[in-house]
């Protein structure tokens, strides 16, 4: 049912571009758009027909997985299957996505189909699937939902426990252990722990620095429960807090709760961009906060829609992003706050609850 309305969606917006039929290759779109999560396969979806292109190793997974698709046995590379497939398909355009094609696949591709004389004409086509992505279903929202739940239970039970002297390679390890035990899948992306200087870097990663008092430390992180991610950021300081750190702190928190009250339907990324950077900007520290505001978070841990100065696309109902200004002082350490936000009923609901200091 899920999978059948994602095609419906899919099928339409080709229709729209006017293209006859796309070959998906990106791993989240292939899940996305199959239910199949095998690391290897492709789909080759027209008006008509919906294929699974996928090896030896994952056939059966495939037949499982993907019951709305007719699974295709393939060997070698692309260019070694596709021109007899789109032959017997009678294609004579075929989209594919271009930012997960390499230059020579797609080399040996259009040589492959020159050699057969084949009709197809081959054309990018990117971000249909991943625009179809940025609106959540409820069942996604759902786990999503609870991929953040998981990463607040165990950024508070972590943070309890840290203290000066403890390396950040040992918090981070504490962090992935802990998000492990309470039922996340393989963490989404590299946890940052980045204490005094490192947290000046916007990704540090995390090193065998000794954290130290009265120190910021900067923690990103995320949980995934079946295929979805979380994505959060805290910055705490253990001991005594100094001037710089209160204030910068106090910037970051209000510009954050600036962009989260200018969200409403059709808001743009870069208007509630715009909200947090003014107010970070008025306080002096523009030029520290050099990053977007935020990002889409689902299968993938950074997806659609940006939020950032140059995103003009409306934010609407079903969008979860994250909102996550910080400030960078080199030699001095940094700040930021990250929270997901759902767009439901034309408001931004939080969804990370994990304490801030
Ligand atoms: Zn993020």
């Amino acid at each position: 049912m899920r999978i059948a309305n994602r095609l419906q969606n899919l099928r339409q917006a080709l229709a729209a571009k006017a293209s006859e039929a796309i070959l998906i290759s990106q791993p989240e779109n292939r899940f996305y758009l199959s239910g199949f999560d095998g690391s290897a396969g492709y789909l080759l979806i027209t008006p008509q027909t919906a294929l699974l292109a996928t090896d030896f190793r994952y056939i059966e997974q495939a037949k499982a997985q993907a019951p709305d698709y007719e699974i295709r046995r393939i060997a070698g590379n692309v260019a070694d299957w596709l021109p007899g497939l789109a032959a017997e398909l009678r294609l004579t355009s075929l989209s594919f996505e271009a930012a997960h094609t390499t230059c020579a696949a797609y080399r040996q591709l259009d040589a492959a189909l020159d050699k057969t004389k084949s009709q197809v004409k081959l054309s990018p086509l990117d971000g249909l699937v991943e625009s179809l992505r940025a609106i959540k279903e409820p069942e996604e929202i759902n786990l999503i939902r609870q991929a953040a739940e998981l990463a607040d239970a165990a950024y508070e039970y972590v943070e309890a426990g840290i203290q000066a002297g403890m390396t950040e390679k040992e918090v981070a390890w504490e962090i992935e252990k802990t998000l492990r035990e309470k039922g996340s899948q393989t963490i989404p992306f590299d946890i940052i722990v980045a204490s005094g200087p490192n947290a000046a870097l916007p990704h540090a990663r995390p090193t065998s620095r000794v954290i130290g008092h009265g120190e910021p430390i900067v923690i990103d992180m995320g949980a995934r429960i079946d295929g979805y991610c979380s994505d959060l950021s805290r910055t705490l300081c253990p001991g005594k807090r100094d001037d710089r750190f209160n204030e910068v702190y106090g910037i970051v928190l209000k510009a954050q709760q600036a962009a989260i009250s200018s969200i409403k339907e059709g808001v743009t990324g870069e208007e509630v961009d715009a909200a947090a950077r003014k107010y970070v900007e008025d306080a002096g520290y523009g030029e520290a906060f050099g990053h977007g505001l935020g990002h889409g978070v689902g299968l993938a841990a950074h997806e659609l829609p940006h939020v950032a100065p140059d995103s003009s696309e409306p934010l609407i109902d079903g969008m979860i992003f994250t909102v996550e200004p910080g400030i960078y002082l080199a030699e001095w350490g940094g700040v930021r706050i990250e929270d997901m936000v759902l767009m439901e009923n034309g408001e931004a609901r939080v969804l990370s609850q994990a304490r801030r200091i």
